[in-house]
């Protein structure tokens, strides 16, 4: 069944294309995230993602070892464009046209992204895989995700996550805490609730772009999530 929404944004974390080990990517999970994406783009919603990188390499922690953070910021990008490599491929061989970007200059490596041609993609069916997060350090892959859903005019952002949705309080350390249905921006970011970060809430507060948290290993999956279906918090006004 198709979903309501025309064009997505999703976001997958380095740390859900590691599975159960903290480093690296595990070819199961990396299929498993991949025929999720290929069935939605299947019911014909197009499909745009953004990659972590956090199962390679993340700058803060590079920065804490003492390489600089601009330098270690870097790293970290072309971390998340080994994932966008290799999802990009894994969606191809779920039988999906894909196409990788990538936000830094790599032209045999991908074409570099720009809301134009990756929005042609788009309209000719690829599932396009947007690699190098926002291209500039001192960002988060969660932060670009939003950003490239309102320059791509998508209708959502999907921001799969170990919980399945946004709760009260921590729900892995406070078993009283209860998840939201709906939640404005203001509230997350006011009660600092950790799901992304506050520069991605703003910017999607000040763009009206709506984020759909849910539970990667929903048994709805995703297309269930899209459709209504399994559990999830929106993120709106
Ligand atoms: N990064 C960056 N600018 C961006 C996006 C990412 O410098 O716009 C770097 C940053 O060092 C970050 C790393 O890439 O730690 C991996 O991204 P992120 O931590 O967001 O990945 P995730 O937690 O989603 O796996």
């Amino acid at each position: 069944m198709p979903s309501a929404y025309k064009r997505i944004l999703l976001k997958v974390s380095g740390e859900a294309l590691a599975g159960d080990n903290s480093f690296g990517i595990e070819p199961p999970f990396l299929q498993g995230i991949a025929k999720q994406i290929a069935d939605v783009a299947r019911t014909g919603t197009q499909v745009a993602i953004v990659v972590g990188g956090g199962n390679i390499f993340r700058g803060m922690a590079g920065a804490a070892d003492g390489t600089d953070r601009v330098t270690a910021d870097l790293m970290g990008m072309l971390g998340t464009m080994i994932n966008a490599l290799a999802l990009s491929n894994a969606i191809s061989r779920q039988g999906m046209k894909s196409k990788p970007f990538s936000a830094a200059t790599m032209p045999s490596v991908a074409d570099t992204f720009t809301a134009r041609d990756a929005k042609q993609a788009l309209e000719e069916g690829f599932v396009v895989v947007l690699g190098g997060g926002t291209g500039n350090p001192f960002f988060t892959t969660d932060t670009a995700a939003t950003l490239r859903a309102i320059e791509l005019e998508c209708d959502v952002v999907l921001k799969g996550t170990k919980v399945d949705g946004v709760y009260t309080a921590d729900p892995m350390k406070d078993p009283t805490a209860t998840r939201y249905t709906t939640v404005s921006y203001d509230e997350v970011i006011s009660q600092n609730l950790k799901v992304m970060d506050t520069a991605a809430f703003a910017l999607a507060r000040d763009n009206a772009m709506p984020i759909i948290v849910y539970a990667l290993d929903d048994k709805a999956g995703l297309s269930g999530v899209l459709e209504g279906r399994g559990l999830s918090t929106r993120v709106g006004n």
